[in-house]
């Protein structure tokens, strides 16, 4: 096992979680993580702030995000970990990302109010932190106010996704300008929760390996999102294709997330961590 607990994927309300980056980090150091980074989708805007309370709260940093890629017509999450959070092209990059996201949030209210929802853009933007950033999670905290649904998981089961009503189909960045930026940027480009995709076996091969043609060095094996047979199918794809591995809880709020911060199993010690070839990179 590689004993370090690193947690290298989380969200605060710079994206679609509920806590500051700084209770964050807190609740991050009280459950004992040493490696930190802060995730938010498609956005860096929290970063300082997140290095800064990592630093007070005596853990190490690493910068990151989880940016939204449309790969074979599914979307496929990839997280960097490392870069430069000032880097133009980066920035630049995750404003275009981020740019779709107002119209498409539009679009969805009309769905939802097609089968008696009403008013869902206005409501979801009570839960947005940053304007920038609506995202279906939003659009779920609001669901469950409102009473449509128990839980946020049960939005996702019946309204917000494909073949159900307020689904907005959506083009986010290629695979290849994902990677880029974050490699360009001096990080490490990390597939996200793989296990969470619907793809063939032939597409999962090949977002594998177009990752790794275009520069993408690691995969994430331990995971909120996976259960343990995935630990061991994913630790075997990261070494079969010779990538380092990531650790990372996913969490988004107390309320929603099953899987805390730094509460997860150690990587298996075979692969090699992700932190291992960032050691530069840490803060
Ligand atoms: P978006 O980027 O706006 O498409 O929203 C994606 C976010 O929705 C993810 O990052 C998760 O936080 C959340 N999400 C997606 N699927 C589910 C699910 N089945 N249960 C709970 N949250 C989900
Ligand atoms: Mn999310
Ligand atoms: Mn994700
Ligand atoms: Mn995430």
């Amino acid at each position: 096992m590689s004993i370090l607990n690193a947690d290298l994927h989380c969200h605060s309300i710079v994206s679609d979680g509920t806590l500051t980056p700084e209770e964050l980090a807190a609740r991050a150091a009280a459950n004992g993580v040493e490696l930190w980074a802060l995730t938010d989708h498609d956005e860096i805007g929290g970063q300082h702030r997140a290095a800064e309370a990592a630093r007070s709260q005596g853990m190490k940093y690493l910068t990151g995000t989880e940016i939204s890629v449309t790969f074979a017509g599914q979307t496929v999450h990839i997280v960097g970990l490392g870069f430069d959070p000032d880097d133009p092209a980066m920035l630049q990059g995750l404003m275009d990302t981020r740019g779709g996201r107002g119209n498409r949030a539009l679009e969805m209210a009309d769905q939802l109010a097609k089968v008696g929802i009403k008013d869902a853009y206005e409501g979801a933007l009570r839960y947005v932190g940053n304007p920038a950033l609506i995202s279906r999670t939003h659009f779920a905290r609001f669901l469950v106010e409102t009473g449509v649904c128990k839980e946020t998981s049960e939005v996702f089961r019946k309204y917000l996704t494909e073949g159900n009503p307020g689904y907005v189909e959506h083009r986010w960045a290629s695979l290849k300008d994902a990677v880029q930026w974050i490699t360009r940027a001096g990080g490490m480009a990390v597939i996200a929760h793989p296990a969470r995709y619907k793809f063939s076996a032939n597409e999962e091969f090949a977002l594998f390996s177009e990752f790794k043609a275009h520069g993408g060095r690691a995969v994430e094996v331990v995971t909120g999102s996976h259960t343990a047979a995935e630990y061991v199918k994913y630790a075997a794809t990261a070494q079969e294709f010779g990538l380092a591995a990531s650790r990372g809880s996913d969490f988004h709020s107390p309320d929603e997330s099953h899987t805390d911060l730094g509460t997860l199993p150690y990587l298996p010690g075979e692969l090699t961590p992700v932190w291992e070839l960032l050691a530069e990179r840490i803060q």
